[in-house]
């Protein structure tokens, strides 16, 4: 099989929902054809859709030069190819986010050639029922819920976030990650401890303050809070681009630091295993560089004692690509889920419709080729964006 075409739409809201309010932004989504009628799909967060199109199209594209014409073989070989390519670039940022996704949709379309399931590929299920949060044989996958709010800090916020976090649990989510952003060390404490209140114990919960401090003592008495409220992880409580706060951090708590949402190549969460300390690992299946790149990620993780918890703040098609990621993870106990039920985005809601079904709080293995993630035709045609 040979890739005979790159194609790229744009997919989004639009300007009448809101970002912050779960509005799913201009969203570049990547198809890979072959001969034989094929084609993988995957999405392209976080990259301005004008980028993609200018390097992902026809044989006088970057990566059109590249792609066309190659015979699909392991995904492995082509992500080789199109990094050697970038030898004399800078290799981090949106070439590699692009290169991200263009390896997943190989990956759907070697799915589909070999008439398999990704995560059968990438080496089939490994964990133990030792490894899964319940003990329980891990023949499913477990999302946890990212929870905003319309405001930051404050009795609104805390509020608007424990509201969410009970319908979700009421709906049968089995784990829930708030997001006190934009407030102070005693807000994050606060928001804790009524997410704890209002969840009970032992439900699973995180708590996210978006690289909220820069100093460590107050990342130190936050975290020792948390640490009573049996929190699963702390994440990004420091700025990204320096990993070494984290470690003093990590050695002042036992509450589990987790980084990597924006982190590209493996190299990058090397750092953050490393020199970080971190020890749960959060990369987007394309962001990362792919599912060829995450697999890499996992092996590192692995021998260091850290976890794997694919981030995902955008749609389902590109937690399509998680689910398969974690099916066959031996260190992923959750999966991070924007579920559309406590947002108000209408092209969230139909995307995550369309995606893997979440039953009883948990996702079943795919058993269809490839990813398996169905774009359906009109749900194109009526988000789609010109630009
Ligand atoms: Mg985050």
């Amino acid at each position: 099989m040979f890739i005979t075409h790159l194609r790229v739409s744009v997919i989004g809201d639009g300007p009448g929902v809101d970002p912050d309010k779960g509005g799913v932004e201009p969203l570049a989504i990547i198809e890979v054809g072959a001969d034989g009628g094929f084609t993988g799909l995957s999405e392209c967060f976080r990259v301005p859709p004008g980028v993609v199109r200018a390097v992902v199209g026809g044989p006088d594209t970057h990566f059109g030069r590249l792609l066309l014409g190659q015979e699909l073989t392991h995904p492995e070989r082509l992500w080789q190819v199109m990094w050697d390519a970038l030898i004399h670039t800078n290799r981090r940022g949106w070439e590699i986010m692009i290169l991200g996704a263009l390896d997943v949709a190989i990956w759907d379309l070697y799915g589909q050639m070999l008439g398999q399931p990704v995560w059968k590929l990438l080496g089939g299920a490994q964990r133990g029922p030792f490894q899964s949060p319940t003990g329980t044989l891990p023949v499913q996958v477990t999302p946890y819920c990212t929870i905003v709010s319309d405001v930051w800090g404050g009795e609104a916020m805390f509020t608007q976030q424990v509201a969410r976090a009970v319908k979700l649990a009421e709906l049968g989510y089995r784990a829930v990650k708030v997001e006190p952003m934009f407030s102070t060390p005693a807000d994050v404490i606060e928001m804790a401890r009524r997410a704890r209140a209002a969840l009970g114990p032992g439900f699973p919960l995180m708590v996210d303050v978006g690289y909220l401090f820069n100093d460590v003592p107050t990342g130190v008495r936050v975290a020792r809070a948390l640490e009573e409220l049996d929190i699963e992880f702390f994440e990004t409580p420091f700025p990204v681009d320096h990993p070494e706060p984290y470690a003093r951090l990590a050695a002042q708590t036992r509450v589990p630091l987790a980084m990597g949402e924006h982190g590209v190549t493996r190299w990058e969460f090397l750092d953050m295993l490393d020199r970080g300390k971190c020890s749960v690992m959060q990369p987007y299946m394309t962001t990362c560089g792919g599912l060829t790149e995450a697999r890499h990620i996992v092996s590192l993780a692995q021998g260091r004692g850290a976890q794997v918890c694919p981030g995902n703040w955008s749609t389902q098609i590109l937690g399509a690509a998680s689910v398969h990621l974690a099916a066959w993870s031996p260190i992923t106990p959750f999966i991070e889920f924007a579920a559309a039920e406590v947002f108000e985005s209408p092209l969230r809601s139909e995307l995550q419709q369309a995606g893997f079904p979440v039953q009883n709080g948990r996702i079943a293995l795919p058993d269809r080729p490839g990813i398996g993630y169905d774009l359906p035709q009109d749900l194109r045609q009526r988000f789609r964006l010109e630009m």
